[in-house]
């Protein structure tokens, strides 16, 4: 895709600080970080979103995911990491090449809930598992 950025990165046209990498997918670190050691990780093949990342990119993406969250526990002292997905504007998404951000947690970072829990209406709920289902 010759305007996606994380493909530039991908060709060595862009440059960026690279984490870790396999035959199928790249692992490089946020610029703007959420907290230190925040990384994206992607496939080397363009894809979107969840909707059209191939099944063998998304394995290799994945993989590679919790090889950096294990160097984040071991090597930056994390004490969680949060995976995180943007698929869709909406979503929050706003690179169009999909990635999972593998963001370190430490004792009073600044990150914070997406949502408030909170009990949700029952037949709401069966709706979209059943809608989900396709039934
Ligand atoms: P999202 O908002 O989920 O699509 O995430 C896109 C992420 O890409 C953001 O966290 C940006 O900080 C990050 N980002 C954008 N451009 C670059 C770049 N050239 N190198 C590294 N990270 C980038
Ligand atoms: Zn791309």
């Amino acid at each position: 895709m010759a305007d996606c950025l994380f493909c530039k990165i991908v060709a060595g046209e862009l440059a960026a600080t690279i984490v870790a990498e396999s035959e199928l997918a790249l692992a490089f670190a946020d610029i703007n970080p959420a907290t230190p050691g925040h990384t994206l990780v992607i496939p080397r093949a363009h894809a979107q979103d969840v909707q059209d990342v191939t099944a063998s990119d998304l394995r290799a993406t994945t993989e590679l995911a919790q090889q950096v969250a294990r160097a984040a526990f071991e090597r930056l002292g994390a004490d969680g990491v949060n995976l995180l997905n943007s698929s869709g504007a909406l979503a929050g998404q706003t690179v169009f090449h999909f990635h999972i951000h593998v963001i370190p947690r430490y004792d009073g970072d600044s990150m914070r809930p997406s949502w408030v829990p909170s009990p949700g209406d029952p037949d709401q709920i069966a709706a979209a598992a059943a809608a989900l289902r396709g039934a």
